[in-house]
């Protein structure tokens, strides 16, 4: 038997950069009010459910999916309201279809530019790619600095720019204005990332015919779907005609392919669900704001950025009390203090709000007799 050989351990073999990633960690949440991940809390009619049930049954997985996925994004064109002649692109969850974007694009010494704080994945996947990554702060009070992104704009010309809209994990609609501003200024593509759409109050689909430069992504995760994986690209045949290249044929399975498009036909059932949980979120955002030693920020998606002294004992009390959370403190550092909460059904956002205030209380009360 020949020896194997010593030069291929993964220091040598793995790209620099990626040596020094760490891996995107998801907590475990057994047993847990799981109000981490943006996730719809809701279930599906039981009639639904049954029809599903149904299509899976008569399912050929025997068979590779229709590569083009023809019927289900004639199901999401007829959803989404797309101007004429605008295409659709399907990725496995939009992280796919960001990292597809970065791939298209990632010549020597490109640069693909976001705002901070917003979504990790465009840093941790520019960095895949081997692009450059630029992140320019965000003001104070989470709002896009407009000078601060034309001047970084002059400056790197990115390759790519994406706007979170409603921006993660901070819940603010950018001002369109600004956004308008920068697309027009933006010497390569602009990617509006619209996954809170359906908490949200505007959009930037009206608005893809004016900008040759703008691609609107959106995922169905955050309205019900997380578990199929899937998202989606719109813009001009132009462009997504380059990225349906690299795009790996098969990328949707056929049980994914199916299944969205049957909640697709029942896309009201999704909405409603939406809607009550935009009503669900201006509770939970009330008793944040009369919550002693919490500071809430206005969101436009389903969960709220808030502040609190001593973040890191107020989410481990929360954890012992059976709830889970997203903790940003350490993220960065304009995130100091803050956590985040994903708008749940109404029993769990009561039980998130008892178990904040105690942990809140206990936090306080560690401190003085520490
Ligand atoms: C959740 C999220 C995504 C990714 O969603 P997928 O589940 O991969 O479709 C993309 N962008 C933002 C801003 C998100 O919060």
């Amino acid at each position: 038997m020949p020896s194997p050989s010593p030069s291929a351990t993964p220091e040598r073999l793995i790209r620099r950069e990626v040596l020094a990633l760490h891996a995107y960690h998801v907590p475990p949440a057994s047993g847990m009010i799981k109000l981490d991940a943006m996730e719809n809390p809701y279930s599906l009619p039981p009639q639904l459910c049954d029809e599903i049930a149904r299509v899976v049954a008569e399912a050929a997985i025997n068979r590779y999916p229709d590569a083009g996925a023809h019927s289900l994004k004639e199901k999401i064109r007829a959803v989404t309201a797309l101007p004429p002649n605008m295409d659709v692109l399907l990725g496995n969850g939009s992280d796919e279809i960001i990292q597809l974007l970065a791939m298209a694009v990632a010549q020597p010494g490109a640069v693909l530019l976001s705002v901070e704080p917003s979504f990790v994945m465009y840093k941790m996947i520019a960095t895949f790619t081997g692009m450059n990554y630029v992140g320019v702060p965000l003001t104070e009070d989470f709002a896009l600095d407009l000078p601060a992104m034309l001047a970084a704009i002059r400056q790197h010309r990115p390759a790519l720019v994406f706007l979170a809209y409603p921006n993660n994990p901070t819940g603010n609609l950018f001002d369109a204005d600004a956004i308008a501003q920068i697309i027009a200024a933006a010497p390569g593509l602009v990617v509006v990332d619209e996954a809170y759409y359906a908490f949200a109050s505007d959009s930037f689909i009206p608005q893809l015919a004016r900008y040759s430069n703008l691609l609107v992504m959106r995922t169905f995760s955050k309205l019900g779907m997380a578990g199929l994986r899937l998202g989606f690209l719109a813009g001009s045949t132009a462009w997504l005609g380059q990225m349906e290249k690299l795009r790996l044929p098969y990328n949707v399975g056929v049980l994914p392919q199916l299944v969205a498009e049957k909640l697709l036909q029942h896309h009201d059932v999704l909405l409603q669900q939406a809607a009550q949980i935009r009503e669900d979120r201006a509770w939970l955002f009330e008793r944040l704001v009369g919550t002693v030693d919490a500071h809430a920020y206005a969101s436009e998606a389903n969960f709220i950025l808030f502040r609190v002294n001593h973040a890191d004992k107020v989410f481990e009390g929360l954890k012992q009390r059976g709830i889970l959370i997203k903790k940003l403190h350490g993220a960065h550092p304009a995130l100091a203090d803050c956590l985040r909460v994903t708008v749940g059904a109404p029993a769990e956002n009561e039980a998130f709000i008892r178990a904040l205030q105690e942990s809140i209380h206990q936090s306080v009360q560690g401190i003085n007799h520490a």
